[in-house]
């Protein structure tokens, strides 16, 4: 390499570029322009995988999820004012999943601030109720600094989304190459190191007395368990006590959805019924009915396990276990392994889950084995199903967005593997779809990528299947197209009145849209399907073909459901 000059300049592009790169950055999300397009090239020369988006939200949706799959910040990259504010959406969707991601947008020239510059923004301002830090590098010389400390929050404690301000002088600014080494160097030797899993549980011994002395323990997993990679430790403690498990949507797939011990189709009775339930990784907010009656029993003990103290303060459970998952996990199967208990298959609480989830999933199958054309959710759902089984490991990806497309797809697609499933989550976000099949697809390189989605979801971002085709990405995106949102016109006729009455209603989009044709205006490949042949035929060859595909599925456009099963909130 070339030795260290003291009289050669970089600029603070380049000092941000490579402070991510020397900071174990290697994928970035955005869309460049002043003041960040030079920021872009030094990444990509310094080996940062830059992935250019038409929008920045798209693109900060992908960077959210990149941090989730890979554990590591994803990084988003955006120009000023606009910029900045288009990617709040990404930043916003990283906090309300607790996901680490920063977020680096370029900003006006300090010196004209206040008035009225190109793009101006008080970004800090705007970026605060969306992240968990923020800093503004003032002078070229506090980059490295500022890289390391949004990047070293993202993961601390609870994950969350970050922001660095960069304004466009400080880009510019340069300094000696030399002296850039040593402030690298600086920076560095300034990181925090992760401190979870270090901290000790006092409780252990009570949280096992409470789990082996319970008539109907439950064991929940969430997506911060996902996150936190306790699929092994989480395999052990469900196989060696025999307590049946309930995933929350994005924890399907941390036992595979067909272990013996899953509660999934059995979901009401498990959380109605049990009388202590382990809670690992997930919060007890609206996805599980606030912890509360009438869902859950009045008299049931929780557990909670939670990498932040504050959500276990907020929740007030009987136990709480603030700690790394996987971690924590570990403990208790090691106390446990001292003095073994396991419920066993013909324990009545496992005997009654097991034959509720084998009748509901009987009932289901028999709804799904009916060949319904046109189209309804479930008949296609099926056999997406069948076709990604037939796949085996390693498991494709998959990313499910819209309202009844998601609220069927739970409950049929089957998940195998441990973060296999992107959905709209904590935040019930819509439009995540693109963006997050190609986070998907470049932070799990070699795994096919398959979205099955609304076509109101698709539609947020569907101008990115060009990037799609552009980085020549393994993803299959499945449209559910029913003509709107919720699918067809569903107003009664008084509530059809004054005079735009002729137009489409708010929730309808053009009848029979060709969102196959689309992405073949960019090289992709379409395919429109209407019965079981053609959407058996599109999903085997473009399955294969690993190439990035959109399967515009025509679905009745009254099948649906207005709002899927969230009706009493519209
Ligand atoms: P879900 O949507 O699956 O119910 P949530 O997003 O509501 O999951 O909850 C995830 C929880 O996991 C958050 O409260 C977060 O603080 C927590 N968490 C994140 N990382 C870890 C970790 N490494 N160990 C334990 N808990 C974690």
């Amino acid at each position: 390499s070339n030795p260290v000059n003291s009289t050669t300049l970089v600029d603070g592009s380049f000092l941000t570029a490579k402070s991510l790169a020397k900071f174990g950055v290697d994928h970035m999300f955005g869309v460049v322009g002043i003041p960040v397009t030079s920021l872009a090239n030094r990444a990509v020369s310094l080996g940062i995988r830059f992935i250019g988006f038409h929008n920045e939200q798209s693109a900060g949706y992908a960077a959210s999820s990149y941090g989730y799959l890979t554990g590591r910040p994803g990084v988003l990259l955006t120009v000023s004012g606009p910029g900045c504010v288009h990617g709040l959406a990404g930043l916003s969707n990283a906090m309300a999943n607790a996901w680490p991601m920063i977020l680096i947008s370029g900003s006006c020239d300090q010196k004209d601030f206040g008035r009225g510059d190109f793009q101006e923004l008080d970004q800090i301002a705007a970026v605060k109720p969306f992240s968990k830090f923020s800093v503004k590098a003032k002078d070229v010389r506090e980059i490295p600094t500022c890289v390391a400390q949004v990047l070293d929050w993202a993961i601390s404690g609870r994950p969350g989304g970050c922001y660095l301000d960069i304004p466009s002088d400080v880009l510019h600014h340069t300094v000696s190459e030399s002296e850039a080494e040593h402030l690298l160097v600086e920076a560095k030797n300034s990181r925090k190191r992760s401190d979870i899993a270090s901290v000790p549980i006092p409780n252990i011994q009570e949280v096992v007395s409470l789990l082996r002395h319970a008539q109907r323990p439950l064991i929940v997993c969430g997506k911060g368990a996902a996150y936190a990679r306790a699929e092994g430790a989480l395999k052990k403690l469900v196989e060696n006590t025999g307590i049946p498990f309930l995933p929350t949507p994005m924890g399907k797939g941390l036992l595979p959805d067909t272990h013996e011990l899953a509660a999934t189709a059995a979901r009401s009775l498990a959380i109605g019924k049990c009388d202590v339930a382990l809670v690992v990784g997930a919060r007890l907010n609206w996805l599980l009915h606030f912890g509360e009656p009438p869902k859950w029993s009045k008299d049931v003990k929780f557990i909670l396990v939670d990498v932040s103290e504050e959500e276990i303060e907020l929740r007030k459970p009987y136990l709480g276990l603030v700690g790394d998952a996987k971690g924590v996990l570990e403990l208790l199967n090691k106390e446990i392994k001292d003095d073994p208990f396991c419920l066993g298959k013909s324990h009545p609480w496992v005997e009654a889950i097991s034959y509720k989830a084998k009748e509901n999933v009987a009932k289901m199958e028999a709804q799904l084995a009916k060949d319904v054309v046109p189209f309804n959710f479930l008949t296609p759902m099926r056999i997406i199903r069948d076709a990604i089984l037939a796949l085996g490991s390693p498991a494709p990806l998959l990313v499910s967005e819209g309202a009844n497309t998601m609220d069927v797809g739970r409950a049929v697609l089957i998940q195998t593997e441990p973060r296999t499933r992107l959905d709209a989550g904590t935040w019930g976000t819509m439009g995540v779809g693109l963006g997050y099949c190609i986070a998907a697809a470049v932070a799990c390189p070699g795994r096919l990528v398959v979205a099955v989605e609304g076509d109101s979801g698709f539609g947020f971002s569907a101008m990115e299947v060009e990037t799609l085709v552009r980085y020549q990405l393994p993803v299959v995106v499945i449209v559910f197209n029913n003509g709107g949102v919720y699918g067809g016109d569903r107003r009664s006729p008084e509530e059809i009145d004054g005079p735009y009455k002729h137009d489409p209603a708010p929730t309808s989009f053009v009848p029979g849209a060709g969102y196959h044709i689309l992405i073949e205006a960019f090289g992709g490949k379409g395919y429109l399907v209407g019965t079981p042949e053609e959407l058996k035929a599109a999903l085997s060859e473009s399955f294969s073909a690993q190439k990035p595909a959109v399967i515009n599925v025509t679905i009745d456009p009254y099948a649906g459901a207005e709002s899927g099963r969230l009706q009493h909130k519209n």
